[in-house]
């Protein structure tokens, strides 16, 4: 990569992992990881079982701290001061989990005045209608929601809330693909409204339908970024070939 275009990212980033070393306990499992997210920009990580990703998650959470290296969320160190930087993301992880016995909008409402934010139905609605979700669910038990109107619950909780920055693991994994065109779609909302998105996946060819760079991690190392747009354009195929069989 250019080294002007690894400056321009690194001053712009919402979301940095600079020389991040991090593991568990005596076992490294980032070796020196540098991942930068923008705002406006869907990044998704590939890599295979026990390359990192989760882990990479869980740095930005603030569950994991480096041992050496920078982490910041939105300018917040997670490792310093985790509620800060919780505060200016949400997470989503594979299975979103609700307050199964509240409606869609109460789960939203709870968890807002959890963050220690209030707010009316009508701002709330507007959230979930614009998470895609069908008014005539808003006030539904959410016992009965399919894993892709929760994840339009989660979505229009994070809109609720205006954070800067979306985590997402595995989202589309189980989805059919009319769900998963709605959730590409909301991503592009997220996008539009200049969130900076970090996705976890195994999927490829999904990842190359929504994201703006693809970066691949192996054993802890991110050892190649492509971007959607401009001169180093991904070819799916060429990565398919070189990275289809770790990272399908
Ligand atoms: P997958 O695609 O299977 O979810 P991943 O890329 O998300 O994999 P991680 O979950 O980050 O990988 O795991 C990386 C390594 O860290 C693995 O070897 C895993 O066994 C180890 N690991 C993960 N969580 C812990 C933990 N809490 N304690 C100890 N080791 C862990």
């Amino acid at each position: 990569m250019e080294t002007c275009l690894t400056t321009a990212t690194h001053t712009d980033a919402v979301l940095e992992a600079t020389g991040v070393v991090a593991g568990y306990g005596r076992k490294t499992i980032l070796h020196g990881l540098d991942l930068h997210v923008r705002a406006g920009e869907i990044y998704a990580l590939l890599g295979a079982n026990g390359a990192g990703k989760t882990t990479t998650l869980s740095l930005f959470l603030g569950f994991v701290a480096p041992s050496a290296g920078q982490v910041r969320v939105h300018r917040a160190d997670p490792a310093a001061s985790p509620e800060e930087a919780r505060r200016r993301l949400a997470y989503i992880p594979e299975n979103v989990a609700l307050y199964e016995h509240l409606s869609a909008r109460e789960n939203v409402a709870y968890l807002l005045a959890l963050a220690g934010q209030s707010a009316a139905d009508a701002p709330i609605d507007a959230s979930l209608a614009a998470a895609g979700l069908a008014a005539d669910a808003f006030d539904r038990r959410v016992a009965g929601f399919s894993k892709g109107m929760r994840q339009k619950v989660a979505i229009g909780l994070a809109l609720a809330r205006r954070v800067p920055v979306l985590l997402l693991d595995e989202p589309t994994s189980g989805l059919d693909p009319q769900a998963t065109a709605e959730f590409n779609r909301l991503l592009g909302v997220l996008r539009g409204e200049g969130v900076a998105v970090l996705m976890v996946t195994h999927d490829l060819l999904g990842a190359a339908d929504v994201a703006d760079r693809i970066g691949f991690l192996d054993a802890g190392r991110l050892v190649e970024e492509v971007a959607a747009t401009g001169a180093d354009r991904f070819d799916v195929r060429s990565l398919h070939r070189r990275y289809g069989g770790q990272a399908a």
